[in-house]
């Protein structure tokens, strides 16, 4: 199974990314994972990324085209995966399409976690109290640029994949464990 979960930053992908992979023996695949993984690191990649992102901005679309690329070849990922974070503009959307098409593979579902915005920055800050600020981009100077950029570039992808047909809604906005049955009643 492969599953799109999109939804702006603090909508509670991750949190339900974590459920999801129990449930269906599928990996969750974070660009943004896979980015800090590359600033903890100190490689090349990741030393350019972290000023983008600690903006708020996108990585390039290239770097993280790349990283899903050779990510989905890896040997856990047969069983399915479910990407959180990507694509988030409509080119990553096209290339993951052509990606799939090339491994003769199926987008199985493409969910949306609709969730009032205003709620948003409460969210991030607490996730900030405790992740100990973990997250240099958990702030709510960032996060204004981080909602900017999501609706300026990432929310177009949602038509994309309506007019596909793909599409699927949830409402974020309900307690955890009642988005994570909305999800299951569409997966299962
Ligand atoms: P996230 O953990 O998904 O909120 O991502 C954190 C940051 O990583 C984002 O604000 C971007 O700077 C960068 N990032 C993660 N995924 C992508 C992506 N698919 N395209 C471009 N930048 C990304």
């Amino acid at each position: 199974m492969i599953i799109i979960l999109l939804g702006p930053p603090g909508a509670g992908k991750g949190t339900q990314c974590e459920r999801l992979v129990e449930r269906y023996s599928i990996v969750q695949l974070s660009t943004g994972d896979m980015l800090r993984a590359a600033v903890a690191a100190g490689t090349e990649m990741g030393l350019k990324a972290k000023e983008v992102m600690d903006r708020g901005d996108l990585v390039s679309d290239d770097i993280v085209v790349g990283i899903i690329a050779d990510r989905i070849e890896e040997a856990d990922c047969a069983n399915g995966f479910i990407l959180d974070g990507f694509p988030r503009t409509v080119a990553q959307a096209e290339a993951l399409d052509a990606m799939l098409a090339e491994k003769g593979l199926q987008l199985d579902h493409v969910i949306s976690m609709e969730v009032d915005e205003a709620a948003l920055f409460a969210r991030i800050e607490k996730r900030a109290a405790e992740t100990g600020g973990a997250r240099s981009d958990d702030n709510a100077e960032t996060l204004k640029k981080r909602l900017e950029v999501y609706h300026e570039q990432t929310a177009p992808i949602i038509p994309y994949y309506r007019e596909k047909g793909a599409l699927k809604t949830v409402d974020g906005m309900q307690d955890i464990d009642s988005v994570t049955e909305s999800l299951y009643a569409i997966l299962d």
